[in-house]
């Protein structure tokens, strides 16, 4: 007999295709809890430049002291207890965090604390594991796979969006510029790139609203397309 899947739903996909969006709302649907993996991350980065750290081996000493867990309501990573919030989402800390997750030591750590999170929550609920390479390599055994992607020019224009609504002073000529170096990172690191799991349901949302990109989730997970 094989092993049953994993209460799992893998969400991967490159930056601004808006897979937070849809994961957050698909968490809400399911009634699932949510594990933002790029927020972990991120509050390695957080910490790395708080520290000033800047070897290879202090990057994945500072990973490793990290305590993640998912807040009462499902929907939050607590980093040691706290909200790291709009902390983790500046442009400094997105690039670091694209930095540092190229090294092999940190993503091992990270990705053994990811699993031990989302295995937790998933003996009584659904969990909704967001990020890179959660079809890939953190979770291949999650029982429903969907790679979110969008176009480069449509993805930095959401990005110019939310920075502006925020009222962060960038130009959609900075955000192509800095998503396609990130994009470029991502996808070529030699340990866990950002890919398609073979396995996995595309999903291009460049033409879709976020109610219709969580409608046709849901339908797949249900079995109904
Ligand atoms: O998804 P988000 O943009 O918050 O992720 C920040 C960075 O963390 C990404 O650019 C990527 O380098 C890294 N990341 C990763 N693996 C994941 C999630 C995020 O390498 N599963």
């Amino acid at each position: 007999m094989s092993k049953p899947k994993l209460n799992v739903v893998a969400i991967d996909g490159p930056s601004g295709a808006g897979k937070s969006t849809v994961s957050s709302e698909l968490a809400k649907a399911l009634g699932a809890r949510l594990l933002d993996t790029g927020a972990t991350y991120r509050a390695a980065a957080y910490i790395a430049l708080q520290k000033k750290a800047t070897s290879e081996k202090a990057f994945e000493r500072i990973a490793r002291e990290l305590d993640f867990k998912i807040s009462r309501d499902g929907k939050t990573l607590l980093v040691g207890g706290r909200n790291l919030g709009v902390r983790l989402r500046t442009e400094r800390v997105s690039q670091m965090a694209s930095f540092i997750s190229q090294f092999k030591g940190v993503r091992k750590v990270i990705t053994s604390k990811q699993r031990s999170v989302a295995r937790r929550c998933s003996r009584h609920n659904p969990v909704v594991v967001e990020g890179r390479d959660i079809g890939t390599v953190v979770f291949p055994d999650a029982r429903h796979k969907f790679f979110v992607t969008a176009s480069p020019k449509v993805r930095a224009e959401r990005r110019y969006e939310q920075l502006k609504a925020r009222g962060v002073r960038v130009s959609l000529h900075s955000v192509l510029a800095e998503q396609a170096k990130r994009d470029k990172r991502d996808s070529t690191r030699a340990h866990a790139p950002l890919k398609c799991a073979t396995d996995a349901i595309v999903v291009d949302t460049s033409e879709m609203t976020i109610k219709e990109v969580v409608g046709l989730l849901e339908k797949h997970i249900a079995g109904k397309t």
